[in-house]
């Protein structure tokens, strides 16, 4: 362990907490450690296994509100969605802590005698988590990884770790045996790229950009290292001339302004029928106007700071050469503050259009009829999520089998719950993670055939 990182409060822009800094000895002994108990871990019986991650998902509950004022502190999402964000770890350690006696294998017919398949635990996980949603992407792959017998080291973003770090506490206090769950900080070209070099670790979980994704799938390519790779997003939000206009307007500066526009499940672009455009915008421009953007520790907050000075800027790069249809308004600082912006769409080739922003702006556009909303909300190469607004079921689920994307809502902008998959078409990602299937990615199918017959 060498050197230390200051934590700053993006809202505040103080610093809160001072960080290890891991170099690669530090590194090397955490996976040392969850490779020496490795063993042990797979042994614990299922129902004991159960039991140990109900208690952490009890402990977890316990202290649900310390853990939201953490995430508000360190990465300014504003309490109302902490909240959430600490409720979505216990409901995930909660879901998987049934699944020990349940991850059953086979039993499949086959001449001369019996064939039966276990499902055993790869061994050590490596979790690497971005800074966009530090609880629950923890989470999503803790819950799963330790039901299916695994352990796991986590390295959380550089700049927001104090979530991570608490829930590696709260583990211990749960009773978890030392070093099945280890929260390892640092640089991601360090404890990062330990993780998909160090040959012990089995499995790398990737949530992050694309520009690093495809280094670590390069990486784990070299030992033939499962990966599963969650990526960034550009996704559409589809409003049909017969839809609830007054529902979708009001929900969707939500789809795009929630934890301030970084989300990879973003609706960033706002697909609009020509035949409602005016109406949809009439009633959007108020409800976009109307979003608090204040003190994330307010409950009354609905959006707060961007994580960085540096994201800001970047956020505001894609603004300065778009056409500003209309904004909302935001505090003047100290603090990343940037106001929900709205872009007119002239030129779909244009980067506004095209790339993830990551940040509070959304691009609008009309399109004429389904097929062209299809062909749009398909343009580029991501995949993650979207949202089509239409009264008409017939006509939703065809454009919902026509979108390329891993997770799509009807009439809502929700993206996540922790029994259903979720993932990347295209570019967006590997692998899905959540709902039963996730056991899966985190155990390998051993085939044993018994013979009966006698030779
Ligand atoms: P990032 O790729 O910069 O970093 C993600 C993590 O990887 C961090 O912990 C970082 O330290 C680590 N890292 C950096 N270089 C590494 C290397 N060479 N080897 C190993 N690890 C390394 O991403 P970010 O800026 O933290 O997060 C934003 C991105 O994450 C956006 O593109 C967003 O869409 C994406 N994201 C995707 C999902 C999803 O589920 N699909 C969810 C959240 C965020």
């Amino acid at each position: 362990m060498s050197t230390k990182l200051d934590i700053i409060n993006p809202a505040t822009e103080e610093q809160i907490a001072s960080v290890a800094v891991h170099d690669l000895d530090a590194t090397n002994r955490a996976i040392d450690l969850a490779s020496k108990v490795a063993p042990a871990w797979r042994r614990v019986t299922p129902v004991d296994r159960s039991r140990l991650l109900r208690r952490f998902a009890d402990v977890v509950d316990a202290h649900l509100e310390e853990l939201a004022q953490l995430e508000v502190a360190n990465s300014g999402h504003t309490i109302s969605n902490a909240r959430w964000e600490a409720g979505n770890v216990r409901d995930v350690l909660m879901y998987y802590s049934g699944a020990p006696e349940r991850h059953s294998g086979r039993q499949i017919p086959v001449a001369g005698g019996v064939d039966i398949t276990f499902y055993e635990p790869l061994g050590v996980v490596g979790i690497i988590v971005p800074w966009n949603f530090p609880m629950p992407i923890a989470g999503w792959g803790l819950g799963p990884a330790l039901a299916a017998g695994n352990t796991v080291v986590l390295k959380p973003a550089t700049l927001t770790p104090l979530t991570a770090l608490r829930l590696g506490e709260l583990a211990l206090e749960a009773g978890l045996p030392e070093g099945v769950f280890q929260v390892v900080t640092g640089d991601g070209t360090m404890v990062g790229r330990r993780f998909v070099t160090h040959p012990a670790i089995r499995k790398v979980c990737f949530t992050g950009s694309n520009a690093v994704g495809r280094v670590i799938m390069e990486g784990c390519a070299e030992q033939v290292k499962r990966v599963t790779l969650e990526l960034g997003g550009k996704s559409a939000n589809i409003i049909f001339d017969d839809a609830d206009l007054e529902k979708a307007a009001a929900s969707a500066p939500y789809a795009v302004f929630d934890n301030a526009g970084q989300d990879c499940c973003a609706r960033s672009r706002l697909l609009v029928e020509a035949s409602a455009y005016e109406r949809f915008m009439t009633l959007f421009e108020p409800a976009v106007k109307a979003v608090k953007v204040l003190d994330p520790t307010s409950d009354s907050s609905e959006m707060g700071p961007l994580i960085t000075a540096a994201q800001r800027d970047t956020v505001r790069s894609y603004v300065d050469e778009s056409d500003v249809a209309f904004c909302g308004s935001a505090p003047e600082g100290p603090g990343y503050w940037m106001a929900p912006t709205v872009l007119e769409t002239s030129n779909r080739k244009s980067r506004a259009f095209q790339e993830e922003i990551f940040g509070p702006v959304v691009s609008v556009v009309r399109f004429k009829d389904e097929a062209e909303a299809i062909a749009i909300a398909n343009e580029g190469p991501y995949g993650l999520s979207g949202s089509i607004w239409s009264r008409d079921i017939g006509r939703a689920l065809r454009v919902a089998r026509g979108v390329e994307t891993g997770t799509l809502s009807v009439n809502s902008n929700s993206s996540v719950r922790y029994s259903t998959p979720f993932g990347g078409f295209k570019q967006s990602g590997l692998g899905r993670e959540l709902g039963p299937d996730a056991l899966l990615g985190f155990s390998e199918e051993k085939n044993v055939f018994i013979a009966t017959e006698e030779s």
